[in-house]
């Protein structure tokens, strides 16, 4: 049957990253494409407890408010109060199901067809995708290894860019790794004062830190900004908690948005997250965890690139996150090199993938996230085998 697809749906890349997971799937190849943390790192038991105390209320099984748990947002207002600086009112947080579904309802608050919106190039590929089906004008903007360059955007900006939202992944950067250095961060706030664009800083990572906390956010410098947060890369994806925190106005539109969308965010999983978050001695022992497991990994992906490719390619140093960005100098294009990194058993994502206007045809994504130090030795050995195979 042929049915005629909406024109803002024709403008919707898939995300070649979902499609690779389906190929990294197979049980005999280590992946380092998906981004995600690997299960024997998520709280499960923790979870399960929260899980059987959370159903013995009768809220737990209730639609609940669209924009949130009061419970949930009076904890998640407490937490942005505490990396701002500054008191957060809970009227000014929603609960969303997953952060993916705050950008989705912010670009559909803010855009119409034809608006500019500035994204980052490498792209978070989630992003991409609901600013294309919005229909927005994008305008990409490089990021390097200390995050977005802002720079180049106020240049943009006094030659007559004006964008509706400019979307950053300010901590940890999917893909790319980065944190968006203090000084950007001020002079991001100030240019959305200056030019009346929002900042959407897209914060999944920030707590992921491997050593101390990252610079305070772009949020903590001007009012012009919105933050979304996740429980996915901290509690687990599956739980689909995330968030928003920004100008009441903004929560308004989208709590409206969210009615049509789906109603509210699972009840249940709201008062597992609130309850996890609200243990302040316990996260924090689960964060301190969670953090040395993701810096081993990430030493030792990082040792192994070293050992492995010599010269050839340069890794980023990760400092927080999940995601290493490699990058070769020897003429290799990872999009050639994956058929045969499938081959011999690895997968990884690469650099075209994120690509909105730059050439990454020299980069990729790896996560070392999802696999324990051994496996990502193997990974990385493997790797190296389809490398040389490759004869460049
Ligand atoms: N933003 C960024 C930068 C991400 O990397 C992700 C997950 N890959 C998300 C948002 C969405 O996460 P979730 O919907 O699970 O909260």
């Amino acid at each position: 049957m042929s049915i005629t697809l909406s024109t803002r749906l024709r403008d919707v890349r898939g995300s070649a990253i979902r499609d690779l997971l389906a190929l990294t799937a197979r049980p005999e190849v280590i992946s380092l494409a998906g981004g995600l943390p690997g299960n024997e790192l998520l709280p499960r038991e923790r979870i399960a407890a929260a899980l059987a105390a959370a159903v013995t209320e009768p809220a737990a099984v209730q639609y609940g408010e669209t924009a949130g748990l009061r419970s949930l947002r009076e904890v998640l207002a407490q937490h942005e109060s505490r990396r701002l600086g500054r008191a957060v009112d809970p009227a000014c947080v929603v609960v969303t199901s997953g952060s993916q579904q705050a950008l989705d309802l912010v670009a559909r608050a803010l855009l119409d067809p034809g608006d500019p919106v500035v994204v980052e190039d490498p792209v978070y590929v989630g992003a991409l995708q609901v600013f294309q089906a919005a229909g927005a004008q994008l305008n990409p903007v490089p990021v390097d290894a200390d995050g977005m360059a802002v720079d180049v955007l106020a240049d943009r900006l006094a030659r007559g860019l004006r964008p509706r939202l400019v979307h950053t992944v300010s901590n940890f950067h999917n893909p790319r790794g980065a944190t968006l250095s203090a000084p950007r961060r001020a002079l991001l706030a100030e240019l959305a004062e200056r030019y009346g664009f929002l900042v959407v800083e897209d914060d999944p990572y920030g707590m992921l830190a491997f050593d101390g906390s990252p610079p305070a956010p772009v949020a903590a410098h001007g009012d012009r900004v919105v933050r979304l947060g996740s429980a996915s890369k901290v509690l687990a994806p599956a739980l689909r908690v995330g968030w928003l925190a920004g100008p009441a106005p903004l929560c308004a539109a989208v709590e409206r948005l969210k009615q049509s969308t789906d109603l509210c965010t699972s009840s249940l999983t709201q008062l597992v997250t609130a309850e996890l978050l609200a243990d302040d001695a316990w996260f924090a022992a689960h964060l301190d965890q969670l953090r040395t497991a993701l810096r081993e990994r990430a030493t030792a992906l990082t040792g192994a690139l070293a050992t492995v490719f010599g010269d050839a390619a340069t890794g980023s140093v990760p400092k927080g996150g999940m995601f290493c960005w490699l990058e070769f100098s020897d003429g290799t294009r990872p999009a050639d090199l994956l058929p045969r990194a499938l081959e011999h058993g690895v997968g990884f994502v690469p650099g075209t993938a994120f690509a909105v206007g730059q050439d990454l045809s020299a980069a990729a994504r790896l996560c070392f996230a999802s696999n324990p130090p051994g496996e990502l030795h193997t990974a990385v050995e493997r790797l190296g085998a389809a490398w040389r195979a490759g004869g460049t």
